[in-house]
Order: structure tokens, then C-alpha cells, then sequence
């Protein structure tokens, strides 16, 4: 249920809403938003019906929600979130260019590659150090290690840090470590890892899993969000279809189908949704044109050689040309990869 508060409202009569709404057992959402406040409800709402709430003076309208996922619901929340990245914005006019590597390999080339994607415009640095491997057998990520030297590729270029987070084991250094816990595609319904990370206050990655409806997806947000930890970022990587040509296929609807269900922002990782590099500039493109607000990228120095998924990173020189392009088609979407934040560290 949520709650439309008038306008003319004072403040002490919503507190007085909220307190009464509290009291009868709910959990409050309260969204202070351009056009107006909503205060919304969480819990067995069927006991309580609109005439309850039309008593209280400071309440407009009241309507009920029936999706599952309350606090996610643009209903709950009017205006686009904002997620705040060590001072990196991502969402409404704030564009998020996430770089780097598929696994951190050393110390040296993730440095060398964090400086060249900074030069080009990236405003956060990827890379995984606990990585998901089809094969027990391939390379599964340096660990902590990894970790470690994503640290000294902030400290030398100021770029908050992305990375994956597979097991709840390894959640401290996670929170110690990173700017953003991204959760991969296999564990986007790993229920204890979404509500372990829900209790920290880190921004979330969220992609989506492989063979997930969008409305799943929300769901595991809303995992995420029940445990105190609104700060959710969703990334479209592509999912499991008929077509084999690609590695997976770049669903870039769920872009406008997110925000419209959504306050969340939602970006794209083109990488993993093509799985080759000569499509990656292209979906890229076609990703600012859907509306998304930010792209996630992989890059490497030398992607034969790359220790993972060689065959769809760029090469810098790859990336600094699409940036360029970028960051024409962001200026037609009124949106910016603000760096500030990063120039000033
Ligand atoms: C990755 O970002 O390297 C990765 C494994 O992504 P996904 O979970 O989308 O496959
Ligand atoms: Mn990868």
C-alpha cells in the first residue's frame, strides 16, 4: 500500500502518520520526491483498508500495490534513485562507465590499464578477483590478492572499485575492499549471498541471471533492499535464447521495462551479452540510446592473452574510440560520466 500525502501537508502530521503506521506494525518507506511525498507500507496491508488511512489529514490518496516488490517499486519511490560510488553518481542524468579486465591477472597491467581507462573516461574499474569458471579447471581469480591490487589501482588513479563477490565467506574483505559488490549472473538467485550484502551499505551490482524473468530480477533486488541496503544498481548482461551466433543476447527492452517498474538504475554489460568483440561498440551505442545509465566494459591490454574471456574485451585503443562516441550520444541523452569525483582525489 502506499500512500499519496497532500501537498499543503505539515511535517509534523505526516510524522504523525508515520508513527501511527509504525505502531499498528508496518514498516514505513517514506520517498521525498519533486512532485510529492509517498510514504509506503510494508507488511500485511489486507487488514488495513483506505479508510484507515483518509482519517489522517495529511493523506491524498491511497492505492495498493499488488507486485511483490514494494521497496524496488517506482510506485514507492517516484523519482529515479541516485546511487552514490565514492562520489561517482550513477542513475538520473549520471552515467556510469565501468572498465577493466575480466580477471585481475597482476599488479602491474591492472595499474598500467586503470590509468589508460581513466585517460579515456571510465569513472569505475572492474575486475574480478573470484571468478565464476564454467571449468573447475580454468583460471578461478587471484582471491583476496586480486582484490589487494584493485586497491592499489585506486589509490593510483582515484577510480572506485567493482568487483564480484561469489561466497558470504569472503563478505568482510568485500566490504573492507570494494566500492560496489557486484553479484554475477549465476548468483543472481543466491538468496543468502543477496541478503548477506543487503546488510552492508555498499552499492550493488545486480546482473541478471541467464534464464531470469525481468520480474525475478526485481525480486532479488528487493532481497537486497529488505535487508536495509537500498543502494541496488541493476546490469543487463545478456541472456540464454534460441540464438547460438552470440554468446548470449543483449535484452536491451529490460532497460525501458526496468525503469518503468523501477526507480533503480539500470546499466548494460554489452561484454558478456555478445561474448565476441566486434559487437561490443555497437550494442554499446545502441545501450545509451536505450536509456540505460551506464555500460559495463571489459578491457585488456592484450586480449589473446587474456587469463578470461579474451575474446570479448576490448583493447584500450578500442575502448578510447568508443568513448568518443559515447560520450557524443550521452550529450544527446542529457546524461554525463561525471569524473569530478575521481579528478578531485
Ligand atoms: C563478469 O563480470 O566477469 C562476469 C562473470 O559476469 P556475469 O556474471 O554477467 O557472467
Ligand atoms: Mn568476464
Amino acid at each position: 500500500m502506499i500512500i499519496h500525502v497532500k501537498h499543503d501537508a505539515k511535517e509534523q502530521e505526516i510524522k504523525e502518520l508515520t508513527a501511527n503506521i509504525e505502531a499498528a506494525g508496518f514498516e514505513v518507506h517514506r520517498s521525498d520526491g519533486k512532485n510529492r511525498t509517498i510514504i509506503g507500507l510494508i507488511g500485511d496491508t489486507s487488514k488495513i483498508t483506505e479508510n484507515d488511512m483518509a482519517k489522517y489529514r495529511a493523506v491524498d490518496e491511497v492505492h495498493r500495490i499488488s507486485a511483490p516488490y514494494k521497496k524496488a517499486n517506482r510506485l514507492f519511490h517516484e523519482d529515479d534513485s541516485v546511487i552514490d560510488i565514492d562520489g561517482v553518481k550513477v542513475g538520473a542524468e549520471n552515467f556510469m562507465v565501468c572498465a577493466g579486465p575480466c580477471s585481475v591477472e597482476n599488479e602491474e597491467d591492472t595499474v598500467a590499464l586503470a590509468k589508460q581507462l581513466k585517460a579515456s573516461g571510465a569513472n569505475t574499474l572492474r575486475g574480478g578477483a573470484f571468478k565464476p569458471r564454467t571449468s573447475p579447471y580454468a583460471f578461478q581469480g587471484l582471491g583476496v590478492e586480486g582484490l589487494r591490487i584493485l586497491e592499489t589501482a585506486k589509490k593510483e588513479t582515484g577510480l572506485p572499485i567493482v568487483s564480484e563477490l561469489m561466497s558470504t565467506d569472503y563478505l568482510d574483505e568485500f566490504v573492507e575492499m570494494v566500492d560496489v559488490i557486484q553479484i554475477g549472473a549465476r548468483n543472481m538467485q543466491n538468496f543468502d549471498l543477496l541478503k548477506a550484502v543487503g546488510k552492508t551499505n555498499k552499492p550493488v551490482l545486480l546482473k541478471n541471471g541467464i534464464s531470469a524473468t525481468i520480474k525475478e530480477w526485481l525480486m532479488s533486488a528487493e532481497y537486497v533492499m529488505a535487508g536495509g541496503n537500498e543502494n541496488v544498481i541493476f546490469c543487463e548482461r545478456g541472456i540464454r535464447t534460441s540464438e547460438t551466433a552470440t554468446r548470449n543476447t543483449l535484452d536491451l527492452q529490460a532497460v525501458p521495462v526496468i525503469q518503468k517498474e523501477s526507480h533503480l538504475p539500470i546499466i548494460v554489460d554489452p561484454s558478456h551479452a555478445a561474448g565476441v568483440r566486434h559487437i561490443i561498440p555497437s550494442m554499446a551505442k545502441s545501450a545509451v540510446m536505450s536509456g540505460a545509465s551506464g555500460l559495463q566494459i571489459e578491457v585488456h591490454q592484450d586480449p589473446e592473452n587474456a587469463w578470461s574471456d579474451g575474446q570479448q574485451c576490448l583493447t584500450p585503443g578500442e575502448f578510447d574510440d568508443l568513448m568518443t562516441t559515447i560520450n557524443m550520444l550521452l550529450k544527446i541523452e542529457k546524461k554525463t560520466a561525471n569524473t569530478e569525483a575521481i579528478l578531485q582525489k
